[in-house]
């Protein structure tokens, strides 16, 4: 699904990073080449880093890309002697292989899926070769109005690129970044601002110029992988609010003074059999949005299943308790709507399908609250109170608030 906060959230690094380049490279170029000069082994070393951590963190795609830019410098600033009409050519099959990899899957390190990978990078790479041979003759006519638009644009366009040329930059461009819209994350961000440094390099002679854009690019690969493993660590994937994990780090920034709350959602498990494991899923993300905006300082966890914790640093129990209150209530009032999509996985017992359509049900959940004090200032002991105080939430009937019966 398409999220705009996602894709904002997503784009910011990588459009201040393109910014930061672009601007640097248009008003401090001489700077920057005589900052660079003394470095002409900066891009190699930065590709290395990144292609090191990406094969750490199992990124293959990242992985593909370092080599790829690693080759793009070296052939085109190599001691090699190579024709006008490969070096001209190698960004663009550069752009085409990128846009493959943001539409290959990750497949890891095995050797048997590196030389797949690998296979398969040869073929697009043959392919792109052939399309750069071959089609530009056959599409000259048609292709003459591209020419016209960028010499209106500026007539410099035209000596960057042949009107082929600039379709194929588009078009890369183009899936890229509908790719990065679709699949909103650091790894497809990075490989967007590939795209568009490798398409900026023939603007550029200078070794250096193309160094600062290869470091700028490793640097982003870095960003990205470390980014999305972060999130891995200490987001939970259903509902994108802090896992237990974060909530373990958490707890150790904590001083003397906390609120712990234990969330469980009532008859859960009725539900999911009544309305499907999807809808179930729906209405976890609901409830742990809702606990997310609890307010009063209070940050939310998913703990496990259906089972949320609050944390209110600096508060007693009865400062915490309306917004508790309040969410609770703001939770039990929401009125789920059901949708004859997404169907559940599984079949539920009573069909809904049909009838469901249009019709909305509620869901509750009940809360126990403890706090930290001189009998119980280990976390697990708060943790155990406020299981406690959830469980006589339970047994006074659910959809409510219960504080644990602790002394201080
Ligand atoms: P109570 O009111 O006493 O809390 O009853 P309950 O049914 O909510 O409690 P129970 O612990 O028996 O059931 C929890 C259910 O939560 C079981 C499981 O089907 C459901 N559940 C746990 N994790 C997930 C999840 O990620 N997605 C969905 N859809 N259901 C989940
Ligand atoms: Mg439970
Ligand atoms: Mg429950």
């Amino acid at each position: 699904m398409i999220h705009l906060h996602n894709i904002l959230r997503h784009i910011f690094v990588y459009a201040a990073l393109l910014i930061l380049v672009v601007y640097f490279v248009a008003t401090q170029r001489s700077l920057l080449i005589d900052w660079f000069v003394p470095l002409p082994w900066i891009g190699y070393l930065a590709l290395t880093v990144a292609a090191v951590v990406a094969l750490l963190f199992g990124r293959s795609r990242l992985f593909w890309c370092c080599i790829l830019l690693a080759i793009l410098l070296f052939f085109t600033h190599g001691k090699i002697a190579i024709s006008t009409e490969f070096s001209r050519r190698l960004p663009l099959i550069a752009l085409m292989l990128l846009s493959y990899l943001s539409f290959a899957k990750d497949s890891g390190f095995s050797l048997y899926n590196m030389v797949i990978t690998l296979v398969k990078i040869l073929f697009v790479a043959g392919i792109s070769w052939i399309t750069l041979s071959y089609l530009p003759h056959l599409t000259q006519n048609l292709l003459s109005p591209i020419y016209t638009f960028a010499n209106n644009i500026d007539p410099r366009l035209n000596a960057l690129y042949t009107p082929f040329e600039w379709l194929i930059v588009s078009l890369t461009l183009t899936l890229c970044f509908l790719r990065f819209i679709y699949i909103s994350d650091n790894n497809h961000g990075a490989l967007l601002l590939g795209v568009v440094l490798v398409a900026m390099m023939p603007a550029y002679t200078q070794f250096e110029l193309h160094n600062v854009l290869t470091l700028t690019l490793a640097t982003s690969f870095l960003y990205a992988i470390l980014k999305d493993s972060f999130n891995m660590a200490f987001k939970d994937e259903l509902t994108t609010i802090a896992s237990r994990r974060a909530l373990m780090q958490y707890v150790n920034t904590l001083g003397r003074k906390y609120v712990v709350v234990m969330a469980d959602i009532d008859h859960f498990k009725k539900f999911n059999d009544t309305y499907g494991h999807d809808v179930g899923d729906e209405v976890l993300r609901l409830v742990a949005s809702r606990l997310n905006k609890v307010g009063g300082g209070g940050k939310a966890f998913r703990f496990g299943g259906e089972e949320f914790v609050l944390i209110f640093p600096r508060k007693t129990p009865h400062e915490a308790l309306p917004f508790i209150e309040k969410t609770r209530q703001l939770i039990a009032d929401y009125p789920i709507a059901l949708r004859d999509k997404p169907r559940p996985k599984k079949a539920p017992k009573r069909s809904t399908s049909n009838q469901s359509q249009g019709k909305t049900v509620k869901i509750t959940a009940s809360f126990g609250i403890a706090q930290r004090n001189k009998q119980n200032s280990q976390f697990s002991d708060i943790m155990k109170q406020a299981d406690i105080a959830l469980y006589a939430a339970k047994k006074a009937g659910r959809n409510c608030v219960q504080l644990a019966n602790q002394p201080g």
